[in-house]
């Protein structure tokens, strides 16, 4: 296997606990201990009760486009076997957003709204990436 090309996110204290997730296939976010809600990306306080006490709990992995832009432009080299390719906003079941890639569809058939769920993808011992494919199971 090559080396991975492509940007890596910075693992710390704060955000490990994803990381972590992604590698035993968890789709993890934060939970506020005070209040129950959850959140993503990580952040110290609980953006509902400013509460700082939290820890972290398994999603589903599944979840609905909410939007989606499609890269046509080469910003790293290393993207360049995939252009054109989909970065989408993914809104969870369980209410947290996050960006992501969706992969196994063609680009022109992404749709607002259709069902997607988690796949994840080993680039390095440390990194596991989260990434999305069309939930065949889920009715659009
Ligand atoms: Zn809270």
């Amino acid at each position: 296997m090559n080396a991975y090309a492509k940007p890596l996110p910075k693992i710390d204290a704060l955000n490990a606990p994803y990381w972590e997730g992604a590698r035993l296939g968890e789709l993890r976010v934060q939970r506020c201990l005070d209040c129950g809600t959850l959140s993503f990306p990580p952040s110290r306080h609980c953006a509902h009760c400013l509460g700082e006490r939290k820890d972290w709990v398994a999603t589903s992995g599944r979840g609905t486009v909410q939007t989606f832009g499609v890269f046509h432009r080469l910003y790293f080299p290393a993207f360049e076997a995939e252009l054109p390719y989909a970065v989408v906003l993914v809104k969870l079941d369980e209410g947290p957003r996050l960006y992501s890639n969706l992969v196994g569809v063609t680009n022109d058939a992404i749709r607002i709204g259709m069902r997607v769920r988690a796949r994840f993808e080993p680039v390095t011992d440390a990194v596991t990436l989260v990434k999305f494919e069309p939930d065949e199971g889920a009715a659009s």
